[in-house]
């Protein structure tokens, strides 16, 4: 399997998010994505390559312009403003009954555009964000190009970001990047799996009003659970999208056992769909050993939900998303790809959901 990657998201670091009476070092670190790329090496785990430069075209699909403009200034428009700190971060949010109104202020600019405070800009973090995005459509491109399988070792994530809100540690949505670049190259229907311990609500978000697009979560149940605000079960879609978002909000403490059975359900779902390809949100957070999160998936058990994704037999995209165990996410990233791989040569032995159409 090819891996699509690039260092450039080093350059997004020295990240500060609020915790306790202070602001601490995010968990969000650049010790991350390297360690998942020194397991990759570490076990020769196929080719690594790096991404393409698509420009703002691709990134205007989902985006919008205005809020492109912010990313890319965000950082400049801070150091020139008379704000203080190593962070650019929001205080001050569009509340209920407030105007979305177009403010010159950099702190007001970082409220209007943030949904939370974990999304902070630092000098280099366009780039990074940038890059990452990048990789991620660079990872459709091999797919639209033939490859049964790829990997797109984004950072950072993407799953929370809306078409307009960073939040999440999130700034642009990579997985919905490469769902729609799949679209735009000719693909009729395509699957996004998000496997992330947190519901991925601006994916949901983008694809909400689509039919094109089948959004499914697997996620920490929002009543006890950040987001909080989205994720929940009755939230199946508007319009033409009714009925192509599917949620599966889950309880603390869910351990493989319990997790395999509502995969199980949206393995179906997807299959169901009839899709072109298959783009899954990675977020390795759901691992046990996870410093910020209560779900009990083990090492060996992220084999196994590769595995159980891969036997779809679809052509797959896998997007990083969270998990913030530095230690084991290299190894837990490294189970999932191999578990998609063996899941996906059992299914070639089978007849192709594709054939019969
Ligand atoms: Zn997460």
């Amino acid at each position: 399997m090819i891996t699509v990657y690039s260092d450039d998201h080093n350059l997004h670091c020295g990240l500060l998010g609020p915790r306790g009476d202070a602001w601490a070092p995010s968990a969000e670190s650049p010790l991350r994505a390297n360690n998942v790329i020194k397991s990759l090496r570490e076990q020769d785990f196929g080719e690594i390559i790096a991404p393409k430069d698509f420009g703002d075209e691709k990134l205007l699909r989902i985006h919008e312009p205005d809020y492109l403009q912010f990313l890319k200034n965000a950082w400049v428009e801070w150091e020139a403003s008379n704000e203080k700190g190593s962070n650019a971060r929001p205080d001050t949010f569009v509340g209920a009954g407030m105007r979305y109104a177009e403010t010159e202020s950099i702190v007001g600019k970082l409220g209007r555009y943030s949904f939370d405070a974990t999304s902070p800009f630092v000098a280099g973090s366009w780039q990074a964000i940038r890059t990452s995005a990048n990789i991620a459509l660079t990872g459709a491109e091999l797919i639209r190009k033939g490859e049964r399988a790829a990997f797109a070792a984004c950072r950072p994530p993407g799953h929370h970001a809306t078409t307009r809100y960073c939040g999440g540690y999130c700034y642009l949505n990579n997985n919905s990047l490469a769902a729609q670049s799949l679209i735009d190259s000719g693909a009729k229907r395509v699957v996004i799996l998000d496997v992330d311990y947190h519901h991925g609500n601006g994916t949901q978000t983008i694809f909400y009003g689509r039919n094109d697009v089948l959004t499914i979560s697997l996620h920490a149940d929002p009543k006890i659970e950040y987001p909080f605000f989205l994720g929940y079960e009755d939230e199946p879609g508007e319009g033409q999208g009714h009925g192509f978002n599917i949620n599966y909000p889950l309880p603390f403490g869910t351990d493989w056992d319990s997790y395999r059975v509502v995969l199980n359900y949206a393995l179906q779902e997807a299959r169901r769909f009839a899709p072109d390809a298959l783009v899954v949100a990675l977020g390795l957070d759901t691992f046990a050993g996870d410093p910020t999160t209560f779900f009990e998936i083990t090492t060996a058990d992220f084999q196994r939900m590769g595995a159980a994704i891969g036997e779809l037999g679809l052509p797959t995209l896998v997007v990083l998303e969270g998990g913030y165990s530095v230690d084991w996410i290299g190894q837990n990233t490294l189970n999932f790809l191999t578990g998609l791989e063996t899941g996906r040569e059992e299914s070639d032995r089978l007849p192709s959901p594709m054939a019969e159409r």
